[in-house]
């Protein structure tokens, strides 16, 4: 059984509430603005508010989560704005620490939106877990001996989840093969299920656990493993976009249309080697994992299972292409298994996992793996563009200056300070970094009145510095 994809119609077309998600001159806003705007897009409460300012996960609740927990650790939560997928306008929630990534995402979903259209299509939410028997006498009379018991066993398993049954999922079929490995034929049942609005590990994982013993009676043989496969190849999403004209693309002396051919080639190398395929694919990841883990998602799972899939055709290869269609238009696309939910999990647990999902305004599990893609998708445009171009360290860097000013010692306003002359150099180092904060910090002290000592280093050589300069 193949995984069919189709569209996807979201309930809501068009912007949720009568909003846009083209935001101009979001970067530019500080914090508050920022959440001001996320108030206007959707309706927050004051303790979501709150939440998103101050902690959207409590130790407490981390205590819950996980054994030994001793605290919850941060990461940046940002959201790229722009993106409209089927007609209808997202905000993307980014939790990464990755600098340019949020920025990539925005400025790419406005080309798109401004340019052109982007579709998706996911296929059944179905999820193969895998029944091992060992030490069987005849495997071919075990297999056919599972599959004319079909039905009951597709009926015991769906005894372990009603609520999944009556939502119209549950157990669908049972797959059947005899695999030779390093230690003789063994055979495989592959139990497929449609796991609805979740993940569906636990799902599954109760159900071939409970078949598990029943399928080794019948067939006279040992059970070893029942377990969920992340090579989720039965619950595919596509997503596509075309751009009507590619003069949008013109950057660092490059025609629109040079740009275009220049990013194609640049996908050819990616196609024709495992190398750049590796670093092509992490550009996608960075789209992806960041909103999954806003949106409390397992991406190890997904990770895994696009990386398999990225390899079925024994050689690694992208998973997403660019190219020119029969009317010239350029167009990108990406196709990869993505088991998510906006159900189970910590999806209902987690209050910022709740409130992001909340904005995302996403009713199902397939219509949130078609935005999840779409992510990747132009994340990685955004990529290879400016890879094909200008390359990949000037916009990088000049985002990245930021963390090396603040690793340098620099806060606030002398963190930027610092970044920005690092940048307009072209010299993003910590040895810089280091240098400018001392500058500016002795250029101020020295423009300041004499009793206003600095708040903003606290490193003992520079201190000593600045004393000796002001003796000097
Ligand atoms: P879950 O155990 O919370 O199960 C989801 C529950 O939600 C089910 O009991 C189902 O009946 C109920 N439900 C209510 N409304 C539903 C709807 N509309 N659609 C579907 N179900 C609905 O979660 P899960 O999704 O089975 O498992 C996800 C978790 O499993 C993740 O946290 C993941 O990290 C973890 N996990 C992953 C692996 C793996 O990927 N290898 C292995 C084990 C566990």
């Amino acid at each position: 059984m193949e995984a069919t994809l189709k569209p996807v119609k979201p309930t809501q077309r068009f912007e949720p509430n009568g909003k846009s998600s083209r935001i101009p001159g979001f970067y530019n806003l500080d914090l508050a603005q920022r959440l001001d705007k996320l108030d206007d897009w959707l309706k927050l409460t004051r303790n979501e508010k709150f939440m998103l300012k101050r902690e959207t996960l409590t130790p407490e609740l981390a205590d819950v989560m996980i054994e030994n927990a001793i605290g919850v650790f941060g990461i940046p939560l940002g959201i790229a704005v722009n993106l409209r997928l089927n007609e209808k306008d997202y905000l993307l929630p980014m939790a990464i620490e990755e600098s340019s990534v949020v920025a990539a995402a925005s400025n790419a979903a406005r080309l798109i939106r401004e340019n052109g259209t982007m579709t998706g299509q996911a296929s059944e939410q179905i999820m193969i877990s895998q029944i091992q028997i060992v030490d069987v006498a005849d495997p071919d009379a075990a297999k056919q001996k599972i599959l004319d018991n079909k039905e009951r066993l597709l009926s015991v398993a769906n005894h372990n989840d009603f609520t999944i049954v009556r939502l119209g999922g549950g157990a669908r079929d049972i797959e059947v093969e005899i695999l030779e490995t390093l230690s003789g034929k063994m055979v495989i049942a592959n139990l497929l299920v449609d796991c609805r609005d979740a993940m569906g590990a636990n799902i599954v994982n109760t159900m071939a656990e409970n078949l598990g013993p029943i399928i080794a009676d019948l067939v006279e043989g040992q059970v070893i493993c029942q377990i969920v496969s992340n090579l989720s190849d039965r619950r595919m999403v596509r997503v596509k976009f075309e751009l009507e004209n590619v003069d949008c693309l013109a950057r660092a002396g490059y025609s629109g249309k040079d740009a275009a051919d220049r990013l194609v080639k640049a996908y050819h190398f990616a196609e024709a080697d495992p190398h750049r395929a590796t670093t092509h694919n992490k550009g996608v990841m960075n789209g992806i994992d960041g909103v999954l883990i806003a949106t409390g998602n397992d991406w190890r799972a997904v990770e895994a299972g696009v990386h398999a899939y990225a390899s079925r055709d024994g050689r690694y290869k992208p998973v997403t292409k660019f190219y020119f269609n029969e009317a010239g238009k350029l167009c990108g696309e990406i196709e990869i298994p993505m088991a998510i939910g906006i159900v189970g999990g910590v999806t209902k647990i987690h209050p910022g996992v709740k409130i992001l999902l909340k904005m995302m305004t996403v009713e199902t599990a397939s219509e949130l793996a078609q935005v999840v893609a779409a992510a990747g998708l132009i994340q990685n445009f955004a990529a290879i563009w400016t890879l094909a171009t200008e390359g990949i360290q000037k916009g990088h860097m000049t985002l990245h200056a930021k963390n090396v000013a603040v690793f340098a010692g620099a806060l606030g306003e002398l963190a930027i300070k610092v970044a920005n002359q690092m940048a307009h150099e072209g010299r993003v180092r910590f040895d810089r970094a280091k240098e400018l904060v001392k500058q500016f910090m002795i250029k101020e002290q020295c423009e300041k009145p004499q009793h206003q000592d600095s708040q903003e280093c606290k490193d003992p050589e520079l201190l000593k510095l600045l004393d000796e300069n002001k003796k000097n």
